[in-house]
């Protein structure tokens, strides 16, 4: 079975699975949000773990390739940077120059993040 991603609502990875008679559904045992209900049990999963989830900042170091926002300073600013993973390394590409820097020169990160969607207007 896949993972279930942590609860959109408050982030708590106390979050299971629960088989109903007709329906399944994966609720919050800590807030009791519950998700989506498609009935089917991989369809309730892929539901629950496709709901918007907020980026949370981290001292975690990147370790994919993508966006990320990092911090500037004492949180005083966060800016957008692409990691990409150049000989086993990370490195965070600074836009508007081609200077690589190792991730970790940089404490705060938020990421990966994912990319747009489709307009709403479509
Ligand atoms: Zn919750």
């Amino acid at each position: 079975m896949p993972e279930l991603k942590p609860c959109p609502a408050c982030r708590s990875i106390n979050v299971s699975y629960v088989r109903g008679r007709d329906n399944a559904q994966v609720v919050c045992l800590e807030c009791e949000m519950g998700g989506p209900q498609p009935g089917q049990a991989s369809a309730a999963i892929a539901a629950w773990n496709s709901l918007p989830r907020a980026l949370r900042k981290t001292t975690n170091l990147p370790v994919e390739d993508g966006k990320y926002y990092w911090a500037l300073g004492m949180n005083l600013m966060w800016f957008v940077v692409r990691v990409v993973e150049i000989n086993g390394k990370m490195y965070a590409m600074m836009s508007g120059s081609e200077v690589e820097c190792p991730v970790s020169d940089f404490i705060e990160w938020a990421g990966p993040i994912d990319a747009p969607g489709k307009c709403s207007n479509e």
